[in-house]
């Protein structure tokens, strides 16, 4: 038995179990199911509160904050892509939640969260080396990760952070 994102509690049982039983189930573990459905919801409302305190509704907030992204970004991507040794074709910004930052390899064009903007500014670079990084190796492998290694040493320190700027805010 589990909780889905929304608050819905999902239950699987074996073929055959009666659907009795199954609710029987449920019912002795209404308790559980309020405690985990308040926890969800607590963590839901903390993600949405993190990508709140960048307001992106109007015409002004979100030209403000491409200038700001440009500023911290732009200066990033010139700096590591000439150590790398990469060349992006062209950088772009979205207000992107699932994902700090998108590669495409064949296009060359890197295109970042405009939520970065919420985080640290070392996490916000490890994000720029990762997303450069795969302009030399496209997936996660062994190979990449020696990249990430070489051009940006505390990555994995780096990640932890930045998922604990939008998990525990
Ligand atoms: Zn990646």
């Amino acid at each position: 038995m589990r909780i889905v994102k929304n608050g819905d509690v999902h239950v699987s049982a074996p073929i055959g179990i009666p659907k009795s039983e199954v609710e029987r189930f449920v019912e002795e573990h209404r308790d559980w199911i309020a405690k985990a459905r308040k926890k969800t919801c607590e963590s839901q409302q903390r993600r949405a509160d993190f990508y709140n305190q960048l307001p992106l509704r109007t015409r002004e907030q979100a030209d403000d904050a491409l200038r700001r992204l440009k500023a911290l970004i732009e200066p990033m991507v010139d700096r590591h892509s000439k150590e790398m040794g990469v060349q992006p074709s062209s950088i772009y910004y979205k207000a992107m939640i699932s994902r700090w930052g998108v590669c495409h390899i064949r296009e060359k064009s890197i295109c970042f969260s405009a939520y970065l903007l919420l985080l640290p500014e070392w996490c916000v670079e490890h994000v720029v080396v990762h997303e450069l990084c795969h302009l030399l190796e496209p997936s996660h492998n062994a190979r990449f990760h020696a990249l990430m290694d070489k051009f940006f040493p505390r990555w994995k320190e780096a990640r932890r952070a930045t998922i604990k700027c939008v998990k525990f805010y």
